[in-house]
């Protein structure tokens, strides 16, 4: 996710209005709230965003396992370290699908997630930011 982020900042330099002080800035980080993806500028900005729902919604999803991002719904499950975070119960059986398939595949499928993580905010970041969107 990082690393592709940061490849396509790279390459494009891309703006954004910044979902916390609104400015356009050359955005650091995305992330899904919500099912909306919202552009920070910097650290600061997305987490004083966090803590802002936090005081908002109260307890919530701060990061789906599966799909990454922040949602008002919180649904968990128990994990290796505490419980784990999902933003629907869909995310949470797809996420459950995913471990089945690791373990019966020996491991060898345990990057799956991730790159599919990646290749999702790829795909998010092309659409949003190509010149050729038009309206
Ligand atoms: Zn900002
Ligand atoms: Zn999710």
């Amino acid at each position: 996710f990082v690393a592709c982020f940061q490849e396509f900042k790279r390459v494009n330099g891309i703006t954004a209005t910044c979902e916390y002080c609104r400015n356009e800035r050359i955005i650091k980080d995305v992330k899904r709230i919500s099912s909306k993806d919202c552009c920070f500028c910097s650290d600061a900005c997305k987490t004083l965003f966090c803590q802002e729902l936090e005081g908002k919604w109260g307890k919530h999803c701060r990061s789906c396992a599966y799909c990454l991002s922040i949602s008002k719904t919180l649904v968990t499950a128990p994990g290796d370290d505490g419980d784990i975070e999902f933003c629907s119960a869909a995310c949470y059986s797809k996420h459950k699908m995913l471990l089945s398939h690791v373990s019966r595949g020996g491991g060898s499928h345990s990057a799956q997630p991730a790159v599919e993580g990646v290749s999702m905010t790829c795909r998010f970041l092309r659409s949003v930011y190509r010149p050729s969107r038009r309206s």
